[in-house]
């Protein structure tokens, strides 16, 4: 029984590191998180909602009012339900993002947006 209860606890590290050598290969979670299809905007004077392709940058004007009051748009993804809030980056306690499916708190959640996402959100693509 002794070397039984040896044996387990080797079992169980070895098959954890397999599962997350596994998992690490089919989602690259890493990877994920950096490759981005997609730039979020929204504007803080009239609301409106822009996004640009993966090399495209909007400087910090609005293409609809010509304020300059653009800001980004960021993701954050609820590991509770998957669900992607999209939210403006906010810094300091104020940018506490909360799922809007469920309201769990979002903390240390941010991912990048994708085209579908910020499309889903309202955003409308914009050239550069
Ligand atoms: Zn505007
Ligand atoms: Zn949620």
């Amino acid at each position: 029984m002794s070397s039984l209860g040896q044996f387990c606890p080797t079992l169980n590290l070895l098959s954890l590191a397999i599962v997350a050598l596994l998992t690490g290969c089919a989602k690259e979670p890493s990877m994920a998180v950096l490759e981005t299809d997609a730039h979020g905007y929204a504007c803080e004077k009239c609301g409106a909602k822009f996004y640009t392709g993966q090399k495209e940058f909007l400087g910090g004007k609005c293409p609809k009012c010509g304020e300059y009051a653009l800001a980004d748009v960021v993701a954050y993804k609820c590991s509770a339900d998957q669900h992607i809030t999209l939210r403006l980056k906010v810094s300091g306690p104020a940018g506490a993002a909360v799922c809007e499916q469920c309201g769990a708190k979002l903390k240390d959640a941010m991912v990048s947006p994708r085209e579908k996402e910020l499309k889903a959100w309202g955003a409308v693509k914009t050239n550069v």
